[in-house]
């Protein structure tokens, strides 16, 4: 498809995905791609705009991440952030050298209104630095537009080049006026329409499905998961009888949550979706028997998984088309797009299942960032609080159970998590908290109850405020709430007479237990 798109040019800068969703949101379709990329590969994709982001190096060293000086003269803008600004100055003839002062934090950068860029922000405005290197000398036909006391080249344009280059980081919401200035650079120097939203983006996407399928048999793994469950409606809208979903349930979800998936998905739902669910929880359990190491566990639940799904798919006989939930950050993490280290590679994008018969995956959200699956599935016409549901791991309860798994283990941790989400929502705190859940710790210990000697588990309680999930800070929830919460679990949950909450960070700890 031929759409409108801005490029970012990744030089390893930890905030490369922020930068491409802000253009999105502000309705520019936006790609990421690692700065070894060749310049025919970028011209040939004909982008209305380039950004350069920031980095971890010094752009004058040796074997630093840099661009041939073409890039500059294609008559594309160009936008340099951070290292992407020192860069284009560097390659441009301008002097990079190491701050006197290095800069960090938010702070008060004087911008220069008559600068396309910042027409519309306000002459001092606060912007979010990180930098030890610094811009000593502009680029010969460069004007300098911004400063701080500190930073007397904060930023820089050459109009007629339609090259600009900015010292802070707009990306990040530290920076007040960041979109502004970013959504400046792609409608008032690119001179984009802004043809992104997601309306037209959905339409499209069933148009081309039904297209690229024909009268073909497409399967779909449904975990009742964001993302699966609106690349499976999307699929539905497009072939209607020609897809099936399969739900396994593995025993290790949420209280009452395969029936929540088959209410929605089922027969009597309100989508054509051939819903198959298998109950398998017994399976599973057997498999997980005895078993207690976290990484062990893992592989038996995925493994299992596979074998009850491939054995739904044979009794479908053939199928043409897989479809995956795959999404851009999954893409760009597997070291697809982007510079940024391969951080996990993905099962979505890595390893294909090879036990199913089929011509071609379909990967319908393979473009989209999580927010925009999110109102992808809104269109859709999918349940807000299935939309909005929080990030659930493929092994379910089963990393939340520390030690092995048994069903009464997963019956303890189900009714405190429940208990505990059904708090957080009646305190009002459930939009704000970016996730939270209960874990079966493995401990167990001494307590007292009626009189009596108690020797049960322990819950623990985790909750956490993160933007990307790749790092996260413990939430600081009220204590009246914590202290209704466990005074219910020990309560309402047989064999737990201890509440323990979780106060550490991602890093040193991760989000989940195993
Ligand atoms: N490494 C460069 C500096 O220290 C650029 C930093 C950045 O891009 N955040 O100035």
């Amino acid at each position: 498809m031929n759409r409108e798109k801005i490029i970012v040019i990744d030089f390893g800068g930890q905030y490369n995905q922020l930068v491409a969703r802000r253009v999105r949101e502000s309705h520019v379709y936006c790609e990421i791609y690692s700065y070894k990329t060749d310049i025919e590969t970028i011209k040939a994709m004909n982008p209305k705009g380039i950004i350069l982001t920031g980095g971890p190096n010094s752009c004058y060293e040796e074997g630093a991440p840099t661009y041939s000086r073409e890039l500059f003269e294609l008559g594309i803008p160009v936008l340099g952030l951070c290292y992407g600004a020192q860069l284009m100055m560097h390659v441009l003839g301008g002097v990079v050298t190491k701050a006197p002062v290095r800069e960090y934090g938010k702070i008060e950068v004087t911008v220069d209104k008559s600068s396309k860029l910042f027409g519309n922000v306000s002459e001092k405005t606060i912007c979010w630095m990180s930098h030890n290197d610094y811009i000593e000398k502009a680029a010969d036909g460069f004007r300098i537009i911004a400063h701080t006391p500190a930073c007397p080249v904060a930023a820089v344009e050459c109009v007629e080049k339609k090259l600009y280059a900015i010292q802070y980081h707009p990306e990040v919401l530290h920076t007040q006026e960041g979109f502004k200035m970013l959504s400046n650079f792609v409608y008032e120097v690119c001179g984009c329409a802004g043809d992104w939203k997601m309306d037209a983006f959905v339409e499209n996407t069933i148009q081309a499905i039904r297209e690229k399928v024909g009268d073909g048999k497409v399967l779909c793994a449904l975990s009742g998961g964001v993302d699966s469950s609106v690349a499976a409606v999307m699929l539905a809208k497009a072939v209607g009888g020609q897809l099936t979903c399969v739900f396994v349930d593995h025993g290790l979800l949420r209280k009452n949550e395969g029936d929540e998936v088959e209410e929605i998905f089922g027969p009597n739902g309100n989508y054509d979706l051939n819903f198959i669910r298998v109950n398998a929880q017994e399976r599973f359990y057997e498999k997980l028997a005895g078993v207690t190491e976290p990484e062990a566990k893992r592989k038996i639940i995925g493994e299992e998984f596979i074998r009850v799904f491939e054995e739904e798919a044979k009794k479908i006989g053939k199928v043409d088309f897989l479809v995956q939930g795959t999404i851009y950050p999954d893409v760009v993490e597997s070291g697809l797009g982007g510079e940024s280290a391969v951080i996990k590679s993905h099962h979505n994008v890595g390893g294909l299942p090879d036990f199913v018969d089929f011509k071609e995956i379909i990967e319908p959200l393979r473009d989209l960032f999580k927010d925009e699956v999110r109102k992808a599935g809104l269109e859709l016409g999918i349940p807000e609080k299935l939309v909005y549901r929080q990030p659930f791991p493929g092994p379910g309860l089963g990393v939340r159970i520390m030690g092995e798994v048994t069903a009464e283990k997963v019956k303890i941790v189900q009714d405190a998590d429940a208990i505990y989400r059904e708090e957080i929502a009646a305190a009002g705190l459930d939009k704000s908290i970016g996730q939270y859940f209960a874990a079966l710790t493995n401990m167990q210990s001494v307590g007292v109850m009626g009189d009596e000697r108690t020797y049960d588990y322990a819950i623990a309680l985790r909750a956490v405020n993160t933007i990307d999930f790749m790092t996260a800070e413990f939430a600081e929830l009220p204590w009246e709430l914590l202290g209704k919460v466990s005074s219910r679990i020990v309560n309402e949950v047989k064999h737990v007479n201890r509440v323990l909450y979780d106060c550490t960070g991602k890093p040193p700890a991760t989000i989940e237990f195993e």
